[in-house]
C-alpha cells in the first residue's frame, strides 16, 4: 500500500494570525506564499460570526474554509453547516433569561446595530456584521450576581452556556473549535479538497497531519485535536505557558503573524525533509 501525506493547517485569527493591535497579518505572507504552493488548505477558526469571516476572506482571499462562533458553525464551498445549537434555541433561552431577571437585557440578535457599535466601538458596518449570529449571542445588561446566576440556570436548562468573555456574556452552546475542525477535516476530504477524497480506500492510504494555531483558553480543545499545536505568544506581558499538555506542541518565537510565519516555516521544513526521505507529500 502506498502511503501519501497531506496537510490541513488551523487558525485562530485574533492574537494568532492576525496582529493584537492593528489586525495585520503581513508578517505572515511568507508562510502563507508556501502554503498556497503545497495546496495545503488553510482553514480560519475564530469566536467571529461567518459574515465577519466572509468579510476578511472577501478581502484577503486567504483561506479555504472558515469556522465561525468557536466552532458553532462551518462553511466550505459556500454550504454552511451549523453544529452548534439553533438560532430558535439560543432565542427562547434568552428570551426566558429577559423574563427571569431583574434588569433590561438586549442583546447582539435582537439590538439595532447602532447600539452594538455603541458597546463596542465597532464601525456600523462592522457592527452588522457581528450581529449575524447563528448560534450564540452576546447579552448588552448590568447584571447583579443573582442575575447571573438566574441567566445560568435557565442557559442549561436548553443545554446553553454562558460564557463571560473579555467584556459580555456570551449565550452559547456546547461546540468547540476542536469538534468543528474534526468536522471540518471529513468535509475536506469527502469533497476532494484534501487526501484522495473518495478514493482514499484501498489502493493509498492518506495520513493527514493537522497543525493548529492559537493563543488562547477557547483555542485548547482545537490544539489538543491538532497533531501539532501551536501555541502563539501574547504580545504584551510575561512569556506565556503551556496552554495545554501535547505530545506536540510547539511554542511560536514571536506573538501575532511574526510568530504564526516562524512557527510554520520551521514545521514545514521539518515535514518535507521527512517526506523527503520516505514519503510523498501532496496537498
Ligand atoms: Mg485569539
Amino acid at each position: 500500500m502506498q502511503q501519501t501525506r497531506t496537510i490541513a493547517i488551523f487558525t485562530d485569527l485574533d492574537g494568532t494570525l492576525l496582529d493584537h493591535d492593528d489586525y495585520r497579518w503581513d508578517a505572515a505572507r511568507p508562510a502563507i506564499e508556501r502554503i498556497r504552493s503545497l495546496s495545503i488548505p488553510l482553514i480560519a477558526v475564530s469566536s467571529k460570526t461567518l459574515a465577519e469571516l466572509d468579510h476578511i476572506q472577501l478581502n484577503y482571499g486567504l483561506f479555504d474554509g472558515l469556522i465561525g462562533e468557536n466552532g458553532g458553525v462551518i462553511s466550505l464551498g459556500g454550504e454552511v453547516e451549523q453544529p452548534g445549537p439553533s438560532s430558535q434555541t439560543i432565542d427562547s433561552a434568552r428570551d426566558a433569561i429577559i423574563a427571569a431577571v431583574n434588569v433590561p437585557l438586549g442583546s447582539f440578535r435582537t439590538v439595532p446595530p447602532e447600539m452594538i457599535a455603541t458597546e463596542t466601538g465597532l464601525t456600523l458596518d462592522d457592527a452588522i456584521r457581528a450581529g449575524q449570529r447563528h448560534c450564540s449571542d452576546p447579552l448588552i445588561w448590568q447584571p447583579s450576581e443573582q442575575d447571573i446566576e438566574i441567566a445560568t440556570d435557565i442557559a442549561s436548562q436548553f443545554s446553553l452556556k454562558l460564557v463571560k468573555g473579555g467584556r459580555f456574556h456570551t449565550l452559547c452552546g456546547p461546540s468547540n473549535k476542536g469538534a468543528a475542525m474534526k468536522r471540518m477535516l471529513e468535509r475536506l476530504v469527502v469533497s476532494g479538497r484534501l487526501g484522495d477524497g473518495a478514493d482514499d480506500t484501498h489502493a493509498t492510504k492518506t495520513a493527514i497531519t493537522t497543525i493548529a494555531l492559537g493563543d488562547s483558553a477557547n483555542d485548547i480543545p482545537m490544539l489538543a485535536a491538532a497533531d501539532i499545536a501551536v501555541q502563539i505568544p501574547p504580545k504584551r506581558g510575561i512569556r506565556s505557558e503551556p496552554l495545554l499538555t501535547h505530545s506536540d506542541l510547539r511554542i511560536a518565537p514571536y506573538p501575532g503573524p511574526e510568530g504564526w510565519n516562524a512557527a510554520l516555516q520551521s514545521i514545514l521544513d521539518q515535514i518535507i525533509n521527512t517526506n523527503n526521505k520516505s514519503e510523498v507529500l501532496h496537498g
